[in-house]
């Protein structure tokens, strides 16, 4: 043992002399000085301690109601923590306690956490174009709580973002063989008809372009439109389909 040892031993460590009390052998031993020695030898510890509950974090009997009370509230957002902390013990004492009164645990279903909803999906898929922050607000709108990885995981389970009707500008300038610059022009002219995706910064979201629109855009300003310059196949189904 080091020197600076013997000193810290020294320090938290006395002799005792005491009668043990399983055999009542007197003994005398070193220990820690707010820890007293009860036997004299670990054969007589062994049967001494038989039936003796040893607990290192006891809750006081003055928590015991304010305990119950809040599992009868409802617990789940740190309530337990916020009581283990105060009460200075682990917060798995108090829910082990509380179990053992018979107090429970609210806890939700595993279904109702992971299951989603036709109404979830709904919405998912009508605000397929916005950023997952916004699908977000209007599920906990519709009282939905889900977090924006979920969201984005979702849709793309549901396909939503390839389900949606439109196309960019850029897709629809290489569709009509033009710059995308004269598609802009048409959308800022208002000969054509296009919204903003939601979600975005409003200045830098892109444009969504129905087929309807299109169509509508090419029947009425075909005197400025060059065919030729069109995708054939891609101009056929916009027409047809609609
Ligand atoms: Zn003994």
């Amino acid at each position: 043992m080091t020197a600076t040892a013997t000193a810290k031993r020294e320090a938290f460590y006395r002799i005792y002399i005491k009668d043990c009390e399983y055999c009542g052998k007197q003994f005398k031993r070193s220990a820690p000085i707010d820890v007293p020695p009860k036997y004299c030898c670990w054969a007589c510890r062994s049967k001494g301690m038989v039936g003796v509950k040893r607990e290192k974090y006891v809750i006081p009997e003055e928590y015991h109601e304010p305990i119950r009370k809040m599992y009868a509230n409802g617990v789940g957002t740190g309530q337990v923590a916020k009581m283990a902390k105060r009460i200075g013990v682990p917060r798995t004492k108090i829910s082990y306690f509380a179990r053992a009164n018979g107090w429970g645990q609210k806890r939700r279903s595993r279904d109702y956490q992971w299951r989603w909803s036709e109404k979830e999906d709904d919405i998912i898929q009508r605000c397929s174009d916005a950023h997952p922050k916004l699908v977000q607000k209007r599920l906990r709108a519709a009282g939905f709580e889900r977090t924006q990885s979920a969201i984005e995981i979702r849709r793309t389970k549901l396909r939503a973002v390839q389900n949606r009707s439109g196309v960019s500008a850029n897709d629809l300038a290489a569709c009509m063989g033009v710059d995308v610059k004269n598609i802009l022009a048409a959308i800022n002219k208002g000969k054509l008809q296009a919204k903003r995706l939601p979600g975005y910064d409003y200045e830098r979201a892109p444009y969504m372009i129905k087929n309807k629109d299109i169509k509508t855009y090419i029947q009425d300003w075909l005197p400025e439109i060059n065919i030729a310059y069109c995708d054939k196949y891609w101009l056929v189904d916009v027409l047809t389909g609609g």
